[in-house]
This record gives C-alpha cells, sequence and structure tokens, in this order.
C-alpha cells in the first residue's frame, strides 16, 4: 500500500485498500451455482474498515489502528458467466471480475475510487481462474468459488490533530490578551487554535511544528493525540 505524501496543511487523509484471496476451489458446474449456467464464479467477500493514525515524516509509522467496522461476513454470490472466454485471459478475466465485485453491496458501500477498485481485485485470483478456464475440463462447466478478505483503511497524518481543534473565535481573540506560549506573541496576529479538552489556545502556525515533535500540549501537557483523534472520529 502506498502512502502519499500530503501536503502540510490540510488534514492528510489518505486511503488504502488491499484485497487477498483466503480461499479457493474449483467445483463442478450445476452443484454449486443451482442453475443453467455451466460457468460462474461464487464469491464470498467480507469487508474491514480500519482507521489509521499515522505519524508525519519519510516513514510512515503506525501510531494508532482502530477497527471501525466488519461487514458481509459469510454469505456468498454466485456470478453466472455466459461466454467463458471472458475468463481466458489476464485482461478479460480481471475486467469481468471487478465487474462483478462491483456489484457486491458491501464493496459499493465504500464508494471506491476508479483505481482502488482495481485494487479489490486479489492479485492472485486472475492466473488460477484463467488456468481453470483454459483447462481441458473447463468446457464441461465449472463454478469457481473464492472468498476474499478486504482490507479499507483510512489514514490520518499527525497533522489530523490540528483538524480536532478549534479556530479560535475571532471576537475572542481580540478580547483576550493571551499570548501563544511557543512563540510568546500574542494570539490576536494570526489564526489561533483551541485543542481540545483542555481548550489552551496556540497559533495554528506553531501548534503545527510543535505536532511534528510532541503530541502533547505545551502548556499542561495533556496527550492531544488520542483524545484529538478520538474526537475527530466522533468516538
Ligand atoms: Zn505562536
Ligand atoms: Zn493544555
Amino acid at each position: 500500500m502506498e502512502i502519499s505524501k500530503h501536503d502540510t496543511d490540510g488534514p492528510a487523509v489518505n486511503r488504502g485498500i488491499d484485497a487477498a484471496t483466503i480461499s479457493f476451489s474449483e467445483e463442478p458446474a450445476l452443484a454449486a451455482s443451482g442453475g443453467s449456467h455451466r460457468f460462474a464464479l461464487r464469491v464470498t467477500c467480507s469487508v474491514t474498515r480500519f482507521v489509521e493514525f499515522h505519524r508525519s515524516g519519510q516513514d510512515p509509522v503506525v501510531l494508532l489502528r482502530r477497527c471501525t467496522g466488519v461487514v458481509a461476513r459469510g454469505s456468498a454470490t454466485t456470478f453466472p458467466v455466459d461466454d467463458l472466454s471472458a475468463l481466458q485471459s489476464d485482461t478479460a478475466c480481471r475486467g469481468a471480475l471487478r465487474g462483478m465485485l462491483e456489484q457486491l453491496p458491501q464493496l459499493r458501500s465504500l464508494w471506491l475510487a476508479e483505481d482502488e477498485w482495481d485494487a479489490v481485485v486479489p492479485a492472485d485470483i486472475v492466473p488460477q481462474i484463467v488456468r481453470v478456464a483454459r483447462g481441458d475440463d473447463a468446457k464441461d462447466g465449472f463454478t469457481f468459488c473464492f472468498a476474499m478478505k478486504v482490507h479499507r483503511r483510512i489514514i490520518y497524518g499527525e497533522q489530523a490533530l490540528l483538524m480536532a481543534c478549534k479556530e479560535r473565535e475571532l471576537d475572542l481573540r481580540a478580547a483576550k490578551t493571551d499570548d501563544c506560549a511557543i512563540c510568546l506573541n500574542g494570539l490576536e496576529g494570526e489564526p489561533a487554535v483551541e485543542l481540545p479538552t483542555c481548550e489552551h489556545a496556540f497559533h495554528r502556525r506553531c501548534i503545527s511544528t510543535w505536532f511534528s515533535k510532541a503530541t502533547t500540549c505545551p502548556m499542561c501537557r495533556g496527550d492531544v493525540r488520542l483524545r484529538g483523534l478520538l474526537k475527530f472520529l466522533n468516538l
């Protein structure tokens, strides 16, 4: 999974998805598909959603991973295949498989981007299907059964902490004479934020730099990372 470099101003939200085949078997046509089609694919797909929180920097370190949901464990969907040639080459098979997976509600609910749909087709499944579809026994019909597991990750960088911080009200900024404890200048001059829960306020720019080295409030030493994250996720 690629984690793209994020810009320093934004919340640094990246997405990642990987899919793996966990089992596969080849069965006679009618036994498994239960219909008049000689060729079918039967897929069981479970989706697990994770949220990951990464430390900013060159080598992303996972600070926290939290599972936010498992959907559709165990139910199988059968897709009939009218034309065997759709499964006899890598390109055709990959396209057919992707089209089938796009119909699964548990995957549709992830609102995947175009390139993510490609990643959802497990890497090893295509050659196995092609091999069966090209085999001498294929003409008698088959149902190719496989179970797959999809991991969906939403990845936040450390800068996401700032999203959990409230923008300081303009009038509050004007009324108060607080200084930013990091640069010791007044808060009124530039955008300032309040940290979640402790509500200590700093310049957005100053606390942003601070967060690249520490995850605690500069004033009260409270852990902003976990509190900020939970607030950010509405947990
Ligand atoms: Zn400051
Ligand atoms: Zn504080």
